[in-house]
């Protein structure tokens, strides 16, 4: 399979203020620090961290909402982003995404056929756009006569199935799901997502899925990618990552998992406790940015900032304890 994003070395920096006076240093949030993955056309890959690790401003990048402060995202071999930040306008159309909350994404003030025509006018243009919405709502299962109503009357489930169908309007490739299920109630979130993988399969659509629920990724990404403070700390095969997860941080999260049967929980990776706080993204500790909350922190994680590297085929974790030569009579990793 070919690669149909690869990023490199990604950065994307916020200044937020300006420190004591009179020096008035600028206080950056590294929201994103030098990540680097690559997808493969027809796959999803699950980008999971807490709030705050900068998996939304990957999105947000990805999408052209953010221009990068540095690093390189190319789109089937092209650079995403000209010299001037800007996107070329054939790429919009092929990169295209699908919001948390879709009372706030959808202009209360249009119709469904308004929000709908939109898109369609920017990059399908001189085609029967009625015909185009009522085939897109028709391929979210949803009746023609929606298209008259406004945001308002559609239920919040409904509403997220249109913003589905308004992603798909321009015929694009890859769609960023950044949590869209989270704003929906328990019952409708498994008919949303049945409806994305059928629509996955019907459109060979390539998903780039931003969540903080593992459990979801494990029914419907092929990888997955966690993040923590604007890092990604493992990257594996879905099957490799629950059933080996390495990174102290994956393994924090796995255990946190509630499981309602005794069968689940032996399945789950040993209990693995965080001994301290999250820091403040404003002021991130040197070397690993785990040392505050890692159970195994070593004089080493203090400094030197762990690279990336290869645990078994396709999975890769960013963790000292896997660069560094095991102590007697120990395994490498936690
Ligand atoms: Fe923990 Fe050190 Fe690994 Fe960071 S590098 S996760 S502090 S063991």
């Amino acid at each position: 399979m070919t690669d149909i994003l690869t990023v490199t070395d990604l950065k994307k920096y916020f200044v937020v203020g300006r420190s004591g006076w009179p020096k008035r240093e600028p206080i950056t949030v590294k929201a994103v620090d030098g990540i680097s993955f690559a997808m493969a056309e027809g796959e999803t890959l699950g980008l999971v961290g807490e709030s705050g690790s900068g998996k939304s401003t990957v999105a947000y990048t990805t999408v052209g909402m953010y221009p990068p402060t540095s690093g390189s995202m190319k789109f089937r071999g092209q650079e995403l982003f000209q010299a001037d930040g800007k996107r070329p306008l054939h790429l919009k159309k092929d990169i295209q995404i699908v919001f948390q909350d879709p009372g706030s994404s959808l202009n209360p003030r249009r119709s469904i056929k308004d929000i709908l025509e939109m898109p369609l006018r920017l990059h399908q243009p001189g085609k029967n756009r009625l015909e185009q919405i009522v085939h897109l709502l028709d391929i979210v299962d949803m009746p023609p006569a929606y298209m008259y109503k406004y945001p308002h009357m559609l239920s919040g489930g409904e509403k997220q199935i249109i913003a589905v169908a308004r992603a798909l309007a321009t015929d694009p490739s890859l769609v960023i799901l950044d949590e869209p299920t989270s704003a929906l109630d328990v019952s409708v979130q498994a008919k949303t997502i049945n409806l994305l993988l059928r629509l996955q399969r019907e459109f060979h659509l390539t998903y780039l899925f931003i969540t903080h629920d593992l459990s979801l990724m494990r029914n419907v990404a092929a990888r997955v990618a966690i993040m923590y403070l604007g890092k990604i700390c493992e990257i594996a095969e879905t099957a490799d990552f629950f059933q080996k997860p390495l990174h102290p941080y994956t393994q924090m999260l796995l255990s946190s998992i509630p499981v309602i049967s005794e069968a689940e929980e032996a399945f789950k990776p040993k209990k693995v406790i965080s001994t301290g706080e999250i820091p403040s993204p404003v002021n991130i500790p040197s070397g690993c940015s785990f040392t505050t909350r890692c159970p195994f922190v070593m004089d080493v994680c203090r400094e030197i900032d762990p690279v990336m590297v290869e645990a078994g085929p396709g999975h890769k974790v960013r963790c000292h304890l896997f660069t560094q030569p095991a102590p007697a009579g120990r395994a490498k990793g936690p």
